[in-house]
């Protein structure tokens, strides 16, 4: 089963596809903990992609489709992935397909997790991001048991640098400029679905089970 996660920043697009990861079996790939982890470990990738990350822009499509495209020809892709933030722009969209296409390939499923802009800042001030394992969570919709710590790996919580509401705002006008018309791009090949991502957390799941079958 090959997935794409739709939705504004913000939207509960990595939060669906860890859980989507566990019960379905397949790798989780997220574009931006692939730039963060490189940023964290300092490589070239990862210096070229804080300059674009930090105002709110996205990194260039040169140093992102190819990454993504060798990541799933992976062997433990073989049977499938949930892709998360990635594609987020046509060109992005199209690249990919035309990757699969040659594999003979395509995209089962891209979920769009819909969320008004409103909601979308609040959720990302009260975000708070663990670098180390990945997990994600709010600190009034879904905190932590110790405020500050993951609760999966016992790392320090951060607040991530594109969380501030300037740069919010920034990441919202280039959702709608550049990755919204994918919306229209997967309807027209018939693999869009959608979800209110405005309800609980275990509700959105429940509504993706839902598409994607037991
Ligand atoms: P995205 O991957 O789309 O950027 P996240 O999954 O990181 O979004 O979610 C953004 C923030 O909203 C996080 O702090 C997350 O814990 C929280 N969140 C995710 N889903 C919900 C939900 N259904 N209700 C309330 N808060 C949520
Ligand atoms: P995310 O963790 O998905 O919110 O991504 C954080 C940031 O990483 C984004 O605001 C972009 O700057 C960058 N990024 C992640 N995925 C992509 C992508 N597919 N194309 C371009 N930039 C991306």
């Amino acid at each position: 089963m090959k997935i794409i996660m739709l939705g504004a920043p913000g939207a509960g697009k990595g939060t669906q596809a860890k859980m989507i990861a566990d019960k379905y079996a397949i790798p989780h790939i997220s574009t931006g903990d692939i730039f963060r982890a490189n940023i964290k470990n300092g490589t070239e990738l990862g210096k070229k992609a804080k300059e674009y990350m930090d105002k709110g822009l996205l990194v260039p499509d040169e140093l992102t489709v190819d990454l993504v495209i060798d990541r799933v020809a992976q062997e433990d892709c073989k049977n499938g992935y949930v892709l998360d933030g990635f594609p987020r722009t046509i060109p992005q969209a199209e690249s990919l397909d035309k990757a699969l296409d040659e594999r003979g390939e395509k995209i089962d499923y891209a979920i769009n997790v819909e969320v008004p802009d409103d909601n979308i800042i609040n959720r990302m001030s009260g975000r708070r991001a663990c670098l180390s394992c990945g997990a994600t969570y709010h600190i009034v919709h879904i905190p932590t048991k110790v405020e500050g710590i993951c609760d999966r790996c016992g790392a320090e919580l951060i607040l991530r640098d594109d969380d501030k509401p300037e740069t919010v705002k920034k990441r919202l006008d280039i959702y709608h400029e550049q990755t919204q018309p994918l919306i229209d791009y997967y309807s027209e090949k018939g693999a869009l679905a959608e979800v209110d991502g405005t309800k609980d957390m275990k509700d959105v799941f429940a509504d993706i089970v839902g598409i994607l079958g037991e």
